[in-house]
């Protein structure tokens, strides 16, 4: 059976060209499936709309509606928790996941040589260019400090194998970051290539401060290289004002040089009261994270749905 995980964010313009498509690819595949749409608190009428989908035909269409808008995220593994297919794929509401690359997919994993069959955008066409260089930094970036291996481009979209999907199931931290999970629990990866489709309707949901917010977070998540930096760079400055200490006490006693530059005083320690709450801000990221992961707070609260169990969070 094969399982499509939806999250839905106000895509009550969007769904409608989305559930015809996927279900015209479904239907070409001609295997068992079943459609699991996620209501991340949406407030326009796409609960509606899943109502509708799961009476018109009670057999393939799932929901799960949260109480509120927990995130992409949370939607993500509400979906792996209660999904039962043996390959598995979480796509967008928007088209930007074609469906129409499922058949290809489907038949890359069928030929047993891999595990899962993940996809990347080549272009980034249609996207603000600063939004771009921005995602190109952040790619770079967590690729040289994590071992987390992320695809520049790289979507959520991908066609899993069971035994992958209960291996995320399994990693129930509440701080989630699905491109970093994906590549920290391994596995043999296809990457597909394609080139970037626009939204069909509606609109996204991200702006930049809630990207910058989430590469933020996934830096943190997956990499302890900003906590050592902290701690290296106040090493090296307690060392290098050691020094300076002994040139300034030698200096006195050895030539009588009154201490002059109060400016240069001053600007030292500023940059060094800076440097210092710079660092603190680092370990506050981590210590922020430790604390929501030991209150051990649910991922997310289901308000309505269809599918058995579902209420059960892990
Ligand atoms: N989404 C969600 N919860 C959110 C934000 C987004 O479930 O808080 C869903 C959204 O409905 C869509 C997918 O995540 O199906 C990707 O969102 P969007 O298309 O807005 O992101 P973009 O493609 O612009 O990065
Ligand atoms: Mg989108």
């Amino acid at each position: 059976m094969i399982s499509l995980i939806v999250p839905c964010y106000n895509e009550e313009e969007a769904l409608p060209f989305f559930y015809k498509e996927v279900r015209r690819v479904l239907a070409e595949i001609g295997q068992p499936y079943e459609l699991l749409f996620i209501n991340d608190g949406s407030k326009d009428g796409t609960l509606k709309l899943l109502e509708q989908f799961a009476a018109e035909d009670p057999l393939h269409n799932f929901y799960v509606s949260f109480s509120r808008n927990f995130g992409k995220e949370a939607a993500m593994y509400a979906g792996f928790c209660n999904v039962h297919g043996d390959y598995v794929a979480v796509m967008d509401a928007d088209m930007q996941d074609p469906p129409s690359l499922l058949p290809e997919m489907l038949r890359l994993l069928e030929s047993g040589e891999y595990d899962s069959v993940a996809t990347r955008r080549v272009s980034r066409k249609g996207e603000p260019p600063i939004r771009s260089w921005f995602a190109r930094r952040f790619y770079h970036l967590i690729n040289k400090i994590s071992d987390a291996d992320i695809v520049d481009g790289a979507r959520d979209f991908r066609l899993m194998r069971r035994e992958m999907v209960d291996a995320i199931v399994e990693m129930d931290e509440y701080n989630r970051f699905s491109k970093g999970i994906f590549g920290w629990i391994g596995f043999k990866t296809y990457w597909m290539a394609y080139e970037n489709v626009e939204r069909v309707a509606g609109e996204t949901k991200w702006n930049f401060w809630k990207l910058l917010k989430y590469a933020v977070s996934g830096i943190v998540n997956f990499s302890q290289v900003p906590c050592s930096i902290a701690g290296y760079l106040g090493f090296g400055m307690t060392f290098e004002s050691f020094l300076f200490l002994i040139v300034v006490v030698v200096r006195r006693l050895a030539f009588g040089d009154p201490v002059d530059g109060w400016a240069s005083t001053v600007s030292i320690i500023l940059f060094c009261a800076g440097l210092q709450l710079f660092c603190l801000g680092v370990i506050g990221q981590y210590m922020a994270k430790t604390y929501l992961e030991t209150k051990n707070r649910p991922h997310y609260i289901v308000a309505k749905t269809n599918v058995e169990n579902a209420k059960k969070v892990k």
